[in-house]
């Protein structure tokens, strides 16, 4: 199977300022387009050569997981935002937020302290364990919650290259503008899938 670039559902300035359209064209134009390029070219002639990105990132592991586990991080991430509002969680989400954590402030705060704590390069998690309870995980480079059998909701990229140019080293002021541009009905119906 030859893996495609997702199709971004908003324009690449749309995000400004919190990521800018330079991030943007890096990040999704560069970074994502060499992690699909290295996949497509890794699995031929190999056992995943028809798999799925989901069962690539399941069951593979060397260069074929984290390019393939990156594609599909990315497609996940890029999918979340949204220029305009639903910044807050609501209905069976907001419950299960409250559930967890004792109130949506109280689960930014730990997914901020899990995003910022990361050492190196990696990702923050909010994922929906098998009995349907949110967990924060932090994986580092390509790793992602699937192999765990999590369900993931929602992430943060905390890898340099998701920040360092529009806030150098401040990866905190980042992720506190990332924020302000989560679409959480697209989390609500991950969840409740
Ligand atoms: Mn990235």
């Amino acid at each position: 199977m030859k893996f495609e670039m997702p199709i971004l559902p908003y324009a690449p300035n749309a995000l400004e300022p919190a990521i800018s359209k330079t991030t943007i064209d890096l990040h999704y134009g560069k970074h994502l387009q060499t992690y699909v390029n290295n996949l497509n070219n890794l699995i031929q002639g190999t056992a995943f050569e028809n798999a799925t990105l989901e069962d690539i990132c399941k069951k593979a592991d060397g260069a074929i997981f984290n390019n393939g586990a990156q594609v599909w991080n990315h497609t996940f991430y890029f999918n979340t935002f949204s220029p305009k509002g639903n910044t807050v969680p609501t209905g069976v989400l907001e419950e299960a937020i409250n559930k967890a954590f004792g109130s949506f402030e109280n689960f930014q705060k730990e997914f901020n302290a899990a995003s910022v704590g990361l050492f190196g390069s990696g990702w923050a998690w909010l994922s929906k364990d098998k009995e349907g309870k949110l967990v924060i995980t932090k994986e580092s480079n390509a790793g992602n919650p699937l192999k765990s059998g999590l369900t993931p909701l929602l992430c943060f990229d905390v890898w340099e290259h998701a920040y360092y140019v529009d806030y150098q080293n401040r990866r905190a002021d980042h992720l506190n503008a990332v924020w302000s541009i989560i679409d959480w009905k697209v989390v609500e119906e991950r969840f409740v899938k």
